[in-house]
Parts: structure tokens; C-alpha cells; sequence
């Protein structure tokens, strides 16, 4: 199969002040661009080739093939969790509930969330997901790895990679991650956790 692009529901500047136009440019359109070419070569006449992006970030092993599928994953959900004007500030229904239920409140999640993504060390992601039983968690991906690894659903996540806030935010990543809040499309994180 060929990976492809995801399509962003949103034009390239629709989402500043937060994410500048020049940033979706270079991330979305270079970075994203590249993981998706590279990874469409290296699965080329490999066991990997007829699978999808989730089966290859949950079971190829560490090296080149996983981290371009894990980078094409974790930027297709990155990227469509997004909305210039989410219906939304905070999450709703079931996903609402279990965030009160297994963090406190969104306060507290929000706190906790900010925390991972501060406090990962060099490149990654922090992650909300959920387990078979529904709980959830939050954890630091190094690199380009993703909650599927460990059997997890990924519902939210924020990329730490500098390149997703150098250009606007240079060393502030708490401010970006800040920001970002303002901006998460809350009905698609929803319908992620089913
Ligand atoms: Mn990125």
C-alpha cells in the first residue's frame, strides 16, 4: 500500500496565532512529507509493505522502517486533532468522564499533560491514550514512537520536537504547549476513544 498525506481540514494559517503558517508549512509540508516519502521507500519489498501505518509503528522493530511510520502516525494524528474554532474548550461526553475519573479534573489533566511535554527530554511526544479497559494514561514517547507500541489507543498528543515550535515559540516549549489548548478540536479527540 502507499502511505499518503493526511489532508488538514483547516487552511495553513488558519491556526495562528498558535501555529504560524510558516510552521504548518515546514512541518506539515516538509516534515510530514518526507516520514511519508521515506517510509513508502523503505517498506518497498519488506514484510512491512502491505501494512497499515498502525501495524508498522506497533511492530516493526527499532530502526529506520519504525521511526518514519511512527513520525507518519504521530503526525496524522497530530494534524487532524486541530480546529481554528473548536466547538469545544474542553472535552465532552464519555471522554470528559474518564478524564475526571482517572485525573481528577481537566485542570489536573491539563497540568499533567503540560508537565510530560516540558519535562521530556530532547525529541518526542507526550500522549493521551487509553487501555483495554478504557483508562487512561499519559506518557513521553522518545522520538517517533507512539502509544500503539504498548498496546494502547492514542486519543491526543502534543509534538515536542523543536521543529514544531522553533519558528514561532524558539526555547519556549511550556508556552507553546500552552497555546495549544486552544486549538484541540475536541469532538475528533473524542470519537478516538470509540
Ligand atoms: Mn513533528
Amino acid at each position: 500500500m502507499t502511505h499518503q498525506m493526511p489532508q488538514l481540514p483547516y487552511a495553513s494559517s488558519a491556526l495562528e496565532p498558535v501555529i504560524s503558517q510558516q510552521t504548518i508549512e515546514f512541518h506539515y509540508g516538509k516534515h510530514l512529507q518526507t516520514y511519508v516519502n521515506n517510509l513508502n521507500n523503505l517498506v518497498k519489498g519488506t514484510e512491512f509493505e502491505d501494512k497499515n501505518v498502525e501495524f508498522i509503528a506497533a511492530h516493526a522493530p527499532e530502526g529506520a522502517i519504525f521511526n518514519n511510520a511512527g513520525q507518519v502516525l504521530n503526525h496524522t494524528l497530530y494534524f487532524l486533532q486541530f480546529s481554528p474554532a473548536p466547538d469545544h474548550k474542553e472535552p465532552t461526553d464519555k471522554l470528559a468522564e474518564a478524564i475526571v475519573r482517572d485525573f481528577g479534573s481537566f485542570e489536573n489533566f491539563k497540568k499533567e499533560f503540560n508537565a510530560a511535554g516540558v519535562s521530556l527530554f530532547g525529541s518526542g511526544w507526550a500522549w493521551l491514550s487509553a487501555d483495554k479497559e478504557g483508562k487512561l494514561h499519559i506518557t513521553k514517547e522518545p522520538n517517533g514512537s507512539n502509544p500503539v507500541r504498548n498496546g494502547l489507543t492514542p486519543l491526543l498528543c502534543f509534538d515536542v520536537w523543536e521543529h514544531a515550535y522553533y519558528l514561532d515559540y524558539q526555547n519556549r516549549r511550556a508556552d507553546h504547549l500552552n497555546a495549544l489548548w486552544e486549538i484541540i478540536d475536541w469532538d475528533v479527540v473524542g470519537t478516538r476513544l470509540g
